[in-house]
């Protein structure tokens, strides 16, 4: 049995967009083209926040 393992998903870091602090980490598909942007809690806003999709190193 040969395994080939593919690496498609990439870990991403979700940053809020108010205080531009990465909250939230997630992985998505490297095939996947458009950046991911999602409203999620921020604990330091104290409040729902459009998150997006950056970097992780
Ligand atoms: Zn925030």
């Amino acid at each position: 049995m040969a395994g080939k393992k593919k690496q498609n998903k990439e870990i991403i870091a979700l940053a809020c967009t108010e205080c531009k602090r990465r909250n939230y980490t997630t992985t998505k598909n490297r095939k996947l083209q458009e950046k991911i942007e999602l409203m999620k809690y921020c604990k330091w806003d104290k409040k729902h926040t459009l998150h997006k999709e950056t970097k992780v190193k």
